[in-house]
């Protein structure tokens, strides 16, 4: 049975009426017996999920991005990424429990400050999937779901006091995971604050839920406008039918979509694999914003490629790609010390005048400076 298949099969309860996003997110397979009907599973994914239900990062897997999976070849590039492996037990090196130092950066409960002028607002722990390489593996599905008004208030009013945060990021967790009226309370408590100019809303729904993007919901986004919707498509084959339906949707309610790729062993660790999903996304009007090299998350080292691997990517990407289609690669460093834009070498040398520059075709060129500036 090829993927198709196996989707068609998981899919298929009642042919007639088609679920809506909370039906489908509450059938989220989260246990043993659930995943095997769905998938032949090896001896090291029995071992993770039964790890995973254990302990650490939970698991959840939507109907529709388990249908997604190829029900035999556990090296499936979407299967690699929401079915736990017995390697999460593996710890390597330089693993972190919160590789990005957010803890240490909470200014108020459920909110994190690592630029002087953008915060996290941490508004559920809550997904509807897991990702094996969550960089909040340490806190998503562990404690309490949505944040309630009660608890999210010392945050906004920690906002309301400082005017030099311009840019509030809605996450979690995944915020789309909360009911529509929820989640537009909390929007229009940010919009009240005078100061922010933009709202960003940090989601994976339009890739492993994207039913949740209905009309209603972009209508309400669109209320509390500026938003720009930041998501996560890491292999093309998450830009299905579904999900650049719910893409189109977001634009044409004229949120500005932004991607985050984080950089996968095995999934999307080949320039032409990122070159199709690059292209795939500015096609549905989505821009790739950044490639990330995956954060040294506790449990993730069988996931991660050597940074080398993402600069000689980016090199063949170069000149290849058009600049929309080519986003950053960025390594977040280690303990929240901010993101770093890493790639190849096009400056060879600098003189008095004259720089030294090397081009996509390898070629060297001189760009001499204007004179007596
Ligand atoms: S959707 Fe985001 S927050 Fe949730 S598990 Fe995936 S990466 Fe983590």
């Amino acid at each position: 049975m090829n993927a198709q298949t196996t989707r068609l099969a998981v899919l298929s309860h009642d042919p007639m009426k088609k679920p809506g996003w909370r039906d489908e997110a509450r059938r989220a397979v989260t246990s043993l017996e659930g995943l095997e009907r769905a998938l032949a599973l090896t001896d090291n994914e029995r071992a993770g999920v039964v790890r995973a239900l254990a302990q650490g990062l939970p698991m959840s897997i939507t109907p529709y991005y388990l249908s997604l999976c190829d029900k035999h070849d556990p090296a499936c590039p979407i299967r690699l990424q929401c079915v736990p492996q017995g390697l999460e037990s593996v710890e390597v090196p330089g693993d972190l429990r919160d590789p990005l130092g957010e803890e240490a950066h909470e200014v108020a409960p459920n909110l994190v400050q690592r630029y002087p002028d953008r915060v996290l607002l941490l508004a559920t722990d809550r997904c509807s999937v897991y990702c094996r390489f969550c960089t909040r593996a340490r806190m998503v599905g562990q404690d309490g779901g949505a944040r309630s008004d009660e608890k999210l208030r010392p945050a906004l009013e920690w906002i309301a006091a400082h005017p030099e945060v311009r840019d509030v990021i809605v996450s979690g967790g995944d915020p789309l995971v909360m009911k529509t009226e929820r989640l537009e309370r909390i929007l229009s408590k940010v919009r009240e604050i005078q100061h922010v100019d933009t709202i960003r809303l940090a989601t994976r729904a339009p890739v492993v839920l994207p039913s949740r993007i209905t009309p209603g919901l972009c209508r309400m986004l669109r209320r509390h406008g500026p938003i720009w919707v930041m998501t996560h498509f890491n292999h093309p084959r998450e830009l299905t039918a579904e999900s650049l339906k719910a893409l189109g949707r977001l634009v044409d309610h004229g949120m500005p979509v932004m991607n985050q790729t984080v950089l996968l062993r095995g999934v999307n660790d080949r320039a032409e694999t990122l070159e199709a999903l690059f292209r795939g996304l500015v096609r549905a009007r989505v821009r790739p914003y950044y490639l990330l090299q995956t954060d040294p998350i506790r449990g993730t080292g069988h996931l991660r490629t050597p940074l080398a691997r993402g600069i000689e990517i980016m090199e063949r990407l170069q000149g290849r790609l058009s600049g929309i289609a080519l986003p950053k690669f960025i390594v977040d460093t280690p303990d929240g010390r901010g993101k770093v834009p890493v790639g190849p070498n096009y400056v060879l040398s600098h003189a008095p005048g004259v720089t030294t520059l090397r081009t996509f075709r390898n070629e060297v060129v001189d760009y001499i400076d204007p004179p007596g500036v």
